[in-house]
């Protein structure tokens, strides 16, 4: 199914509600990454330079009370997007009411407003994340065309996505929004075989339900990171102090069962007695981690049989680092992920937030060919689930 994209709408003189993902890391007022601004730039760029009257909004992290507000405002981000367009923004300091509506009534054509945090609606009864019915149609009663740019979100039904889709003429994803859809999509939907995807990380008990869907899609799955031990606890191994979600043995040990040969596993691990950089650390098989010990990586073995296996992979699908790359002694499997991904021939996607930071961080950004905006909506998409913010827009 086509959805319509910001391309296919006649937006000259008409107001164009554009939810971008504006959820940029700040410290003390100051943007530490503006990645997100520069991935919303060609929806903004497209509809200003075809004459649209252009109102922004976007969630700036979590807000429960008054309180949270402090440091949440989007006020310096609206200043970094003025630069980056050259020309003026608008910054209106509410979510709601006269001076909003008066300033956007204000718009002329190729202007740019933006509005403040749509959390700030959070405050009151959280109607921005509970989707509430009136500020949806509230919104939407703004403008009269929506653009949704906020893959970030999209696994998300608020009323900043949803709310304002279901009561608005018109509805079409945004550029960023259409390329995650067609990347990540495209992967899961009808990938080039092989299709192989690699899971590692910590966040194990969110992401190993991913791997019921995978194990229908992929041809093969490379376990890696914290990840691993479930898989190696649920068959009687000693994991040591690894880490390991214990409720979810049972889930691991199922997913063996069905694994039919596609799920690998580490040969090798570099185990630790502390969680640091420096502590003394060994290579050890699979079957032979001591109660005292920890993984934090994964060895030399283990890169080598994914090598072999990724090396003929048409479509690759990674999420989640493959040791605690933060700490340089064991980071060296995630850069060996990193190396064979650059080199492959084949359509490489990155879908989690640290996956994302380690590629960057370790200087293979460029390698790849989709490094996604959102890691929990990736994940769900991996997951085979529908995504509200993407459901939302119009088919074309
Ligand atoms: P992503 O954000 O890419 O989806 P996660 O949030 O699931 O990934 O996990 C990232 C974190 O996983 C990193 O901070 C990394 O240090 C940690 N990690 C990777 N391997 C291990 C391990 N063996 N033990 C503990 N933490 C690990
Ligand atoms: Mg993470």
């Amino acid at each position: 199914m086509a959805k319509k994209i910001v391309r296919d709408v006649n937006v000259e003189g008409k107001t164009v509600l554009v939810r971008v993902d504006f959820n940029v890391p700040m410290k003390d007022g100051v943007i530490t990454d503006d990645n997100r601004i520069v991935q919303a730039l060609p929806t903004i760029k497209d509809v200003v330079e075809r004459k649209a009257k252009v109102v922004l909004f976007s969630h700036l992290g979590r807000v429960k009370t008054e309180e949270d507000k402090a440091g949440k405002s989007l006020r310096p981000v609206s200043e970094k997007l003025a630069e980056y367009l050259g020309q003026e923004v608008t910054f209106v300091p509410f979510t709601r009411g006269q001076e909003l509506e008066t300033a956007i009534k204000a718009l002329n054509e190729g202007e740019v407003l933006m509005f403040e945090n749509t959390r700030f609606e959070d405050v009151d009864g959280k109607k921005e994340s509970k989707n509430d019915p009136e500020l949806g149609k509230y919104w939407a009663s703004l403008g009269d065309v929506f653009v949704n740019d906020a893959f970030g979100t999209a696994h998300r039904s608020h009323a900043s996505n949803v709310g304002i889709a279901s009561n608005i003429g018109e509805v079409a994803a945004g550029y960023l929004l259409e390329k995650e859809i067609k990347f990540i999509g495209g992967a899961v939907d009808e990938p080039e075989r092989p299709f192989v995807a690699i899971l590692g990380g910590a966040k194990v008990g969110d992401k190993i339900g991913v791997i019921t869907n995978l194990l229908e899609k992929a041809d093969k799955i490379l376990i890696v990171g914290g990840m691993s031990y479930n898989f190696l606890k649920t068959q009687g191994y000693e994991i040591g102090t690894s880490i390991c979600e214990n409720d979810k043995l049972d889930l691991a040990k199922e997913l063996l069962q069905q694994a039919d040969g596609k799920l690998e596993l580490p040969l090798d691990l570099k185990v630790t007695k502390e969680f640091s950089n420096d502590a003394d650390a060994r290579y050890a098989s699979f079957d032979d981690i001591k109660a005292d010990e920890m993984g934090l990586d994964i060895g030399p073995k283990t890169l080598e049989k994914y090598e072999a296996i990724l090396k003929d992979a048409k479509t690759v699908v990674w999420n989640g680092p493959a040791g605690v790359f933060e700490f340089p002694n064991f980071a060296h499997g995630t850069i060996g992920i990193c190396k064979t991904l650059a080199d492959l021939d084949a359509t490489t996607i990155i879908g989690g937030g640290d996956s994302a930071a380690a590629a960057i961080s370790l200087g293979y950004a460029s390698k790849f060919t989709h490094i996604s905006t959102g890691g929990g909506a990736s994940l769900e998409y991996l997951e085979g689930k529908t995504l509200p913010g993407v459901a939302c827009v119009d088919e074309l």
